[in-house]
């Protein structure tokens, strides 16, 4: 009866199941897998509110899912087969570019690498930047309050995002699009939505800032004798180039090591001494001048960090071509790590003066506990966030390590806590981290988010079980 009722509201050709269901019910890393009753790809907002107000009334879980790159899996269902997988990706239209309020306003399904070249068509930019642009939406960027390369400079999705439009789980659709930079008129709602993970309601728009187009953009390549180094670095760049430091990615060397491996045509600009750096930072400044002014700036500033004895050798830049295979050599890491095997990931955030610390502490460790596993480090450095990620030791198999991932988790996390950071940066909670929060969470944080979750969402049909456990004794979703 729910499915014929769905069926009747969307047309049977947009609601999937059996083998056309499979790619919605497996996460990008393979680490997931789900069951749902379907999966219904709505057309426009509207539908979406109809399809969740039918869910509403069957008691059927709902499961959001936009570009499916998430990797936490909180866009995977359960196994039980009891939720409704819903697809965002058919509303994929830009509403509207305001260049005189420098706003964007688009649907939720529309894929990141999209809304930056409608911006950059309209000469604007839409600064959200990372490396599944191609493929997440930013209805998945809103819901996990995606970081990437430019936070440093824009923030994170939180920051670029001005209003909304959201379906509540009773099927009300909430019209929250303004594009206002003040509006302070009580609760804000929109902030409650981004990050929530679809636990909270459906996202079905947003308006976003736009900023002006960077006249000029250069990027260097250092190699850093230590983190120190690195975290000193880091001090001298913000001083150096204030707001136009756009970008301060870190990477160990044995990880671009395994990106030169994977895709033997990426290499390290550096030779001799510099190529054995064990650290190695990409830095970007973007210019509103020029060029050259951007050129003689970065000049000037990493001169000093050299003649400070801080990196061993820096490589600018001296083309757009070169910049890009710069940054692809940091974008190429996760497809390379992919490629090595699964391994135990960890996304986190420090202070930076703690960072050096908490990396050298933390690596002791593991080594003392498992012989031999790799370290595979590398992260946002300019916005205090690691990708820390532990790799099977030479001739462990896979499923050993990752039947070891409770514990590592532990131990990392536990040690994260003790250097004042968050066990998860930018990527979110999902099912991954989710039993991990109660640990590290003051439990009155944690009590008023379960009062929200339960105020907002009083049937615990919104993406059950990701962010927070079911409450005790809610009642089973009705079968349909
Ligand atoms: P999905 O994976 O489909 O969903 C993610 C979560 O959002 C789920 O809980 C889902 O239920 C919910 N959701 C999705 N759409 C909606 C909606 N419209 N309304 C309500 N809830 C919704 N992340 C970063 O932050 N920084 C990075 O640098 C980064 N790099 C990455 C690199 C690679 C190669 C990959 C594969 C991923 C990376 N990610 C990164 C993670 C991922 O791309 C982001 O989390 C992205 O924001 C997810 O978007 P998505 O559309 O794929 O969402």
């Amino acid at each position: 009866m729910f499915l014929t009722a769905l069926k009747d509201l969307l047309g049977a050709q947009h609601v999937l199941a059996g083998s056309d269901a499979d790619p919605y019910l497996v996460d990008w890393r393979g680490r997931y897998t789900g069951r749902a009753l379907a999966v219904a790809r709505p057309a426009d907002a509207r539908q979406v509110a109809q399809v969740v107000a039918l869910c509403a009334r069957h008691g059927v879980p709902i499961v959001p899912q936009g570009g499916n790159t998430g990797l936490c899996g909180g866009g995977i269902p359960d196994a039980s087969g009891a939720a409704l997988v819903l697809s965002l990706r058919r509303l994929d239209r830009i509403r509207e570019i305001d260049t005189a309020n420098d706003t964007i306003t688009v649907e939720a399904g529309c894929v990141l690498q999209a809304v930056q070249d409608a911006a950059r068509q309209a000469g604007r930019l839409f600064p959200l930047s990372l490396a599944a642009e191609g493929s997440c939406t930013v209805g998945g960027n809103l819901a996990t309050n995606a970081g990437g390369t430019q936070v440093l400079r824009y923030g994170n999705t939180r920051e670029l995002a001005l209003g909304l439009e959201v379906v509540t789980p009773q099927g009300e659709l909430w019209q929250g699009l303004r594009g206002l930079r003040k509006d302070n008129t009580g609760y804000c709602l929109r902030d409650l939505y981004i990050g929530s993970e679809g636990t909270l309601g459906v996202i079905t728009a947003a308006t976003f800032r736009l900023y002006p187009l960077p006249v000029a953009q250069s990027t260097a390549l250092l190699a850093l004798p230590g983190l120190d180094e690195a975290v000193q670095v880091l001090a001298h760049a913000r001083a150096g180039f204030a707001a136009a430091l756009t970008g301060f990615e870190l990477m160990a060397a044995d990880v671009l090591a395994q990106v030169s491996a994977c895709f033997p045509e990426q290499r390290l600009p550096f030779s001799g001494a510099p190529a054995q750096s064990p650290w190695f930072a990409l830095l970007e400044v973007s210019d509103s001048e020029s060029q050259a002014h951007a050129r003689d700036r970065f000049e000037a500033v990493l001169g000093g960090v050299i003649e400070a004895g801080l990196a061993a050798d820096v490589v600018i830049a001296q083309s757009v071509e070169q910049s890009r295979a710069l940054w692809h050599l940091r974008e190429s890491i996760p497809l390379a790590e992919a490629r090595t095997g699964k391994s135990i990931k960890h996304d986190v955030s420090l202070p930076a003066s703690r960072i050096a610390d908490f990396v050298k502490t933390t690596n002791a460790l593991l080594q003392q506990r498992y012989p031999g596993v790799r370290n595979v480090v590398f992260g946002h450095l300019g916005d205090g966030n690691l990708h820390y990620n532990v790799a099977r030791a030479p001739g462990q198999d896979e499923a050993a390590l990752l039947a070891l991932q409770p514990e590592v988790y532990r131990l990392v996390h536990d040690s994260v806590h003790a250097h004042g950071g968050s066990i998860s940066a930018e990527h979110g909670v999902g099912q991954l981290k989710r039993d991990e929060l109660p640990r590290y969470k003051d439990p009155v944080e944690l009590d008023l988010m379960r009062r929200i979750k339960l105020a907002l969402d009083p049937q615990g049909i919104m993406n059950p079980g990701k962010v927070l456990a079911p409450a005790a004794g809610r009642p089973a979703a009705v079968a349909p």
